[in-house]
């Protein structure tokens, strides 16, 4: 009898349906000149929402410089880039876009890849390849993609308790000074919205001759006066040998890069297969992404307003007594704690109140932490934040989830 192939996908399918954690995604459709508003296609006929998850963070994405950028390479270039680098040759607009990132970043040089999840796979890994005897030590709740890199390294690898500077002490001390050490963090971690200890970090690779490397996705354009990041905002940027961040989120595009001195960026540029055997961005993107920097490195605007609506949307939604977990940045989460009743909360905005937050359930978090992930926008006005309010009340009320009160109740016990 031949085989049932299709029985094994089935199954993996329906293990994950049991858990609640089948994955239903949410058709939008964006609205330029209109954001946070978008048009949802439904099982209904399509209406009208308002986007509460969206890490288009400042909503560049809608930029009027930014879409005219885009406009004309493409008008003038063409849509493709037409191959890899190595084959095809290297567009005009991606060298520029490189040039921005490495002065926003104040480095040597830069690189550009087709996302920042591949920036982080081939970056990692080729750097790790290269050093010989690496370890690397790696903080517990760092992104899949670094995973990836590491584990793509096949370097050895110590995990540190998350942002226990303490903890990567002792490991770095076990592994002594003599044998190279590549640190593998974050800055803003997206899920809980907390930020890495990149100065208490920076110090320990000196004390112990380590090389730091840094995933900046949820900063760069939003923290630093010039969108540099974390590190920029608290003058550590130098003090980093690999800082690495993505072009999709503030910045409103596509791709990824890293920047760092010239010697690093040239070899992971010579030896990371995810960078050479793959189409380079188009044109269009590379114009678009660096009309998006350049406009985020002069203007402050942007970030000043998604602060201050973070800020906004926390106190109102902890005035009404919603769980919002605690964090230092412009993410709000707000504690849900099981993957069903997330998932209703989720549909139930959507359905009822016309609002889009998608749930974050396992294996994004630990199980027990399933949450609604609120990401405020300059473009989430006062009377939008009120209206959200509003809405998570009667969801939490409808649904029964545990308001403040009775989540901080459970913990004392
Ligand atoms: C989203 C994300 C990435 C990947 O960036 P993309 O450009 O979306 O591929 C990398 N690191 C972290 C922490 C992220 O959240």
């Amino acid at each position: 009898m031949a085989f049932d192939y299709n029985r094994i996908f089935r199954s993996a399918l329906e293990e994950v349906a049991a858990e609640k954690r089948y994955r239903v995604f949410a058709e939008i459709e964006r609205v330029a000149g209109k954001f946070p508003k978008a048009i949802y296609h439904g099982a209904d006929a399509p209406r009208d929402i308002t986007i509460w998850c969206s890490n288009d963070y400042l909503g560049m994405g809608q930029h009027r410089d930014v879409i005219d950028a885009c406009r004309d390479a493409a008008g003038r270039m063409g849509v493709g880039a037409g191959g890899t680098r190595n084959i095809s040759g290297t567009s005009h607009p991606l060298v520029n876009l490189e040039a921005e990132l490495a002065d926003l970043h104040h480095k040597e040089a830069a690189l550009a890849f087709t996302s920042g999840f591949i920036s982080n796979e081939a970056s990692i890994s080729t750097i790790a390849q290269l050093i010989p005897d690496c370890l690397i030590l790696s903080d517990a709740l760092n992104h899949s993609s670094m995973i990836e890199g590491v584990r793509r390294s096949r370097s050895e690898k110590k995990i540190f308790r998350h942002n226990d500077v303490g903890h990567l002490e002792d490991l770095l001390k076990a592994a002594g000074k003599e044998r190279p050490k590549l640190i593998v963090f974050e800055s803003v971690y997206s899920m809980d919205g907390d930020i890495g200890p990149i100065g208490k970090i920076c110090d320990l690779a000196e004390k112990y001759g380590a090389m730091t490397y840094i995933d900046e996705v949820h900063a760069v354009g939003m923290y630093g006066p010039r969108g540099g990041g974390i590190a920029e905002r608290d003058g550590e940027m130098d003090r980093i040998d690999v800082i690495e961040g993505t072009l999709a989120k503030a910045f409103g595009c596509m791709g990824g890069y890293i920047a760092s001195n010239g010697d690093i960026v040239d070899a992971v540029r010579s030896f990371a297969p995810g960078f050479i055997f793959t189409t380079a961005l188009p044109p269009s993107i590379a114009a678009a992404a660096t009309a998006s920097i350049r406009h985020l490195k002069a203007s402050s605007a942007e970030r000043e307003g998604q602060q201050r609506q973070a800020t906004r949307t926390k106190d109102v939604l902890l005035r009404r007594g919603l769980p919002v977990m605690p964090s230092v940045t412009h993410i709000v989460p707000v504690l849900v704690g099981d993957a069903e009743l997330c998932k209703a909360a989720s549909d139930r905005l959507m359905d009822t109140h016309d609002i889009y937050i998608q749930p974050i359930n396992y294996p994004t978090v630990p199980r027990g932490t399933e949450r609604l992930r609120i990401t405020p926008t300059p473009f989430h006005d006062d009377a939008l934040i009120e209206g959200l309010a509003e809405a998570l009340c009667e969801v939490w009320d409808t649904l029964g989830i545990p308001y403040a009160e009775t989540v901080r109740a459970a913990a004392a016990e």
